[in-house]
């Protein structure tokens, strides 16, 4: 594709994004659509956030936003999505008649990835979710809209569990205030949206092996090599996967925000799994 005078730019901001593949899987989906548009990422402090996005979306662009940035995101948009209000983070907005609209995509990203890891819907089923910070609040949320029967929550700081069961949870979330609730537990899925597993010599957020029953693991973290949340899970014979769909999906569901059309998935699956060396 040639960028000409025309040519929509959508940007991801955030404070690092050097280490992103979003630019490698958002290209790579633009050309596949033929669409007349260019993504880069832009490291952008706080203090310029509410620049860029407004200008950006005067201009008929739009984007993702990131680290550091989705919750100050979310109150820059003038008109957030249902996603956008729960869970008060936004990290996809575009610009409709000079207003910024916002979206929280990884509220349908994880949805569509935690369908595709179950092959089929969520309906009902007992899930544990380990963590508290964005990441969670999107899950648990994406949980509770598919029809999960309970979702329990528990993080290192019990507080801040608290915090989110409130804010998203109704009466289907529980908090679980000490890992050692958890003993002989049954769960049919357990969701690890801490950051552990990040570096390659994190450990599990929980040991799986206390649990009595955990029917399924999903972790959102992904890189190039198996997580340890995932490896703990494949010891225990548990059927398990990690964040790079979620990743996919959330890109995609971006995608759609800014094009109205469905996005390419096969070839952003194939640009993620190339940027990761798989
Ligand atoms: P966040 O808001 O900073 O939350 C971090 C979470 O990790 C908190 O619950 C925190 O617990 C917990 N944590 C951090 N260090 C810990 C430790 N040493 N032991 C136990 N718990 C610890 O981050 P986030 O935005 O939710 O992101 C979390 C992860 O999800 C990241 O790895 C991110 O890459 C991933 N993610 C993936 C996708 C995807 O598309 N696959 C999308 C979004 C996020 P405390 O509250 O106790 O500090």
């Amino acid at each position: 594709m040639t960028v000409t005078a025309r040519t929509r730019v959508l940007t991801l901001l955030g404070d690092p994004v050097a280490h992103s593949a979003s630019p490698e899987i958002q290209n790579a989906a633009f050309a596949q659509a033929g669409v007349d548009g260019v993504y880069v990422a832009v490291r952008c402090a706080a203090d310029d956030l509410s620049g860029f996005m407004h200008g950006l979306a005067r201009a008929g662009g739009g984007g993702n936003v990131t680290l550091p940035h989705k919750e100050k995101a979310a109150a820059v948009v003038h008109t957030p999505s249902e996603a956008v209000r729960r869970t008060g983070a936004c990290n996809t907005f575009w610009g409709v008649d000079g207003k910024v609209h916002g979206d929280n995509t990884d509220v349908d990203g994880f949805r569509r990835a935690v369908r595709t890891f179950l092959d089929g819907p969520v309906t009902g089923i007992r899930v544990l979710v380990l963590g508290a910070g964005g990441a969670a609040r999107a899950a648990l949320l994406g949980l509770l809209e598919e029809g999960a029967g309970e979702v329990h929550l528990y993080n290192r700081t019990a507080e801040r569990a608290r915090a989110v069961a409130r804010r998203i949870g109704g009466e289907r979330a529980r908090v679980v205030p000490v890992a050692q609730a958890l003993d002989g537990e049954r769960f049919d899925l357990v969701v690890n949206t801490t950051r552990l597993g990040l570096e390659p010599n994190d450990p599990p957020p929980i040991g799986l092996g206390r649990l009595h029953r955990a029917g399924a693991a999903m972790d959102l973290v992904y890189g190039r090599e198996k997580t340890p949340f995932v490896l703990a899970a494949e010891r225990l014979g548990i059927r398990s996967t990690d964040g790079m769909e979620m990743l996919v999906q959330q890109g995609a569901a971006s995608f759609e925000r800014w094009w109205d059309r469905p996005a390419p998935i096969d070839t952003m699956r194939a640009a993620v799994r190339k940027s990761l060396g798989r």
